[in-house]
């Protein structure tokens, strides 16, 4: 009897723990859509063919890549379609005939695209979609609805909340989007993306424009990792005359307070969002293209914000006895106050 009942609690966990996990993470294929989305709306290459030989892989068939990538026009024009879907094209030669096709769409709707796009508009968001910008522009009006969610969202062999993902994840990789972004997380959670999936998806875009920017990651900065709270990556780029680094933090990746004697520092944002704060100053928040001129002897930190990945240049003013003094950590309690 005992054994029974250990065999049911068993499984009635065991299926709690996988029904939670399906809830709370993305599965390996819903990430590696997300970071083919994310390349692709780069247009890094390299990173699309590493995305695209993982999810084909884990189950992602080729149609359904190729639905991504076609839809990827939508968000990022027909270049970045294209250039991926020719990459989708060459890793699947490579790979031979091994990898699944998977189902095409089914028949188009009948009737005019402008009214069923029209319609799955409305369920896609939860409401219809009416505004100013498209009583002024009435021919994009007409072009997301009978185009974008008529003929690309009436393709039934990728369901919406991939479509939504693969969205999120191509808005959340370009610049000025932001918007746009915000929309689409809400439509996402419309269709069933739960908060933590939404966050996951961010932190693949965040990843993917730290894992090949311009000046290269590095390796693992074991060197200075106990000033560090978290696992940062160090890229040297130059010694001579003045000292130059690029720093990626992970997520959460913050160094200890410290002071740059004589010869100050100045940061150089990359890539991701992070923070800077002064001692006896409120945070300041960080994204790319910021710069931020540290004098000497002022005590200060720098590092990724929780949900982000973070890169900038640090650039070591030269100065006769410059040196870094390195001091407490910043605890949990205050980081944990940003957002
Ligand atoms: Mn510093």
């Amino acid at each position: 009897m005992k054994k029974i009942l250990t065999i049911i609690v068993l499984g009635i966990s065991l299926f709690w723990g996988e029904n939670t996990m399906a809830t709370e993470a993305l599965n390996i294929k819903q990430q590696a859509i997300a970071e083919a989305a994310s390349y692709a709306a780069r247009g890094n290459q390299d990173g699309l063919k590493r995305a695209l030989i993982k999810g084909l892989d884990n189950g992602v068939t080729v149609n359904e890549f190729k639905e991504i990538l076609v839809q990827v026009y939508a968000y990022c024009g027909f270049p970045r379609s294209l250039n991926a879907l020719t990459t989708l094209m060459q890793v699947t030669e490579a790979r031979g005939s091994k990898d699944d096709a998977g189902a095409l769409p089914g028949a188009k709707p009948t009737g005019s695209a402008l009214e069923y796009g029209a319609a799955n508009q409305t369920r896609l968001i939860g409401a219809p979609v009416s505004g100013k910008l498209y009583e002024f522009a009435p021919a994009i009006d007409e072009f997301l609805k009978a185009h974008l969610f008529g003929d690309i969202f009436a393709r039934d062999n990728v369901d919406w909340q991939t479509r939504e993902l693969a969205t999120i994840a191509m808005l959340a990789s370009m610049e000025n989007t932001q918007s746009q972004l915000e929309s689409h997380i809400k439509i996402g959670r419309h269709n069933g993306l739960s908060e933590a999936q939404v966050a996951e998806i961010l932190a693949i875009a965040d990843q993917t424009g730290v894992d090949d920017v311009l000046f290269g990651k590095g390796g693992e900065n074991t060197a200075y990792a106990k000033y560090f709270i978290g696992t940062s990556y160090l890229q040297p780029l130059t010694r001579d005359g003045v000292g130059i680094s690029n720093v990626t933090f992970e997520p959460k990746c913050r160094n200890n307070w410290h002071i740059h004697h004589k010869g100050g520092q100045i940061l150089l944002v990359v890539a991701g969002r992070g923070w800077y704060q002064e001692w006896g100053k409120p945070a300041q928040e960080l994204h790319p293209g910021d710069v931020v001129n540290i004098p000497p002897e002022v005590k200060h930190w720098h590092g990724a914000a929780k949900d982000s990945w973070f890169t900038h240049i640090a650039v070591a003013v030269p100065a006769e006895g410059a040196s870094n003094e390195w001091l407490e950590e910043v605890s949990d309690e205050e980081y944990d106050k940003l957002k």
